[in-house]
């Protein structure tokens, strides 16, 4: 800790001290207008010091803050009980003030001058937060708190707001048929009705409900979302070392949670897997929303009447030869703009093939359409396997077998 210090006569020489007139200031906010100047001292001690120098007047309560000031005891209890239900190891206090008392410390500082002033909430703020500090063993934090405590200082009441809780990890989808996040009833939109026999959701289960189903039972969390580096088709198995997910719960009771069950559960369930479960960050999210990587597949295909691997082998060149320019598919064109993009197979390897049914490995760019690829998308896809083999060909399987990512 450095030595206390205070340039007084800058202090003195920087601010109109003959503005204040009759009004009467605490300590702290006769301190306060200078509290940028100087170090390793509260506001209430810099105005003990200011006080005999400018001559102004105390007693008879603060005009500017009508003993808030005086609060901050009262307010960091409040605080500390707020947290008592919440396991957290980090906090941020933030205060509302009343407009009354926001306007005289507007009105304070045009005729006194602002130049080194620090505002009100800033020092309750920190007080409260050093209070806190000291009682619970819990440390402030600015950056990422787990939680924020906003102290509404003219009804002494607090309002907090728990931070969600993040875990990454990577997820293997074993069974086909299920979407990676919640997908709610179109017809009722999550409500429930007959449509979806009143469970909300077009489908039983997804990848998120699979992971966040365990996670939230030991958070006692008030709700989830998943996260994920793309997505597969609901009928498409991940496979391989899996897709990296972060996983939020909302509101959570407990942040410390044992992965090592939570990864038990979820892989005994047969339809998802979870590897390299570990503690995250809401920065990782916009990271994996943003990393475009490689995507290797395997696809089962049925040509509608028996070709030659030789014309196999030709056709599979052509698609590699240059970029495939893609439109929108029909199957998604309702949700997404129409438009052409280009993007490259880079591999494809036949891993299976009797005449007519092929099994495929193929690798390709970031955002390829891989079902298009092979049946064209009624020409929307060229080239497609289709295409280049003059032959109709039905997808019977997709899985992704590796998504190609930094990690
Ligand atoms: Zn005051
Ligand atoms: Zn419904």
């Amino acid at each position: 800790m450095t030595e206390a210090a205070f340039p007084i006569e800058e202090a003195l020489a920087d601010l109109a001290w003959d503005k204040l007139g009759d009004r009467t200031l605490c300590d702290s906010c006769l301190g306060r207008l200078v509290g940028h100047l100087g170090h390793g001292m509260t506001n209430s001690q810099r105005g003990g010091i200011l006080r005999p120098k400018v001559g102004t007047l105390e007693g008879g309560g603060c005009w500017l803050c009508e003993g808030l000031l005086h609060e901050v005891g009262k307010f960091a209890t409040l605080v500390e009980k707020s947290l008592e239900s919440w396991e957290c190891e980090t906090f941020l206090v933030g205060s509302r003030i009343s407009p009354e008392v926001a306007a005289r410390e507007e009105a304070l500082w045009i005729d006194v001058g602002s130049a080194h002033a620090e505002p009100l909430k800033v020092e309750i703020n920190r007080e409260v937060g050093k209070l806190v500090e000291a009682a619970t063993g819990k440390a402030a934090e600015f950056e990422r708190p787990d939680v924020v405590a906003i102290i509404e200082t003219a009804f002494d009441v607090v309002e907090l707001q728990v931070n969600s809780l993040f875990i990454r990890g990577r997820y293997r989808k074993l069974a086909r048929g299920i979407p990676q996040t919640r997908w709610p009833c179109r017809k009722c939109l999550g409500k429930g009705c007959d449509y979806c026999g009143g469970k909300g959701k077009m489908y039983e289960t997804s990848v998120e409900e699979v992971i966040a189903s365990k996670v939230m039972e030991q958070s006692g969390g008030s709700g989830h979302a998943l996260h994920g580096l793309g997505r597969e088709d609901i009928d498409a198995r991940m496979l391989g070392q899996g897709r990296p997910f972060v996983v939020e719960i909302m509101n959570p009771k407990k942040r410390r949670i044992d992965l090592s069950i939570a990864t038990g559960v979820i892989n005994s369930t047969g339809l998802v897997e979870v590897l390299d479960l570990r503690p995250s960050r809401k920065e990782e999210i916009a990271k994996l929303k943003d990393e475009r990587c490689d995507k290797t597949y395997r696809l089962l295909a049925k040509t509608a009447s028996p070709v030659s691997m030789e014309k196999l082998k030709e056709g599979i060149a052509s698609l590699l030869a240059s970029p495939v320019a893609q439109r929108t598919p029909f199957r998604v064109s309702h949700r997404r703009a129409d438009r052409i993009r280009e993007r490259r197979v880079r591999s494809v390897e036949v891993t299976g093939f009797d005449g007519s049914l092929v099994e495929l490995v193929i690798r390709a760019e970031a955002g390829s359409y891989v079902k298009e690829l092979v049946h064209g998308d009624r020409g929307r896809t060229e080239p497609s396997l289709a295409g280049v083999l003059g032959v109709p060909c039905e997808v019977l399987e997709l899985d992704v077998l590796e998504v190609h990512d930094e990690e």
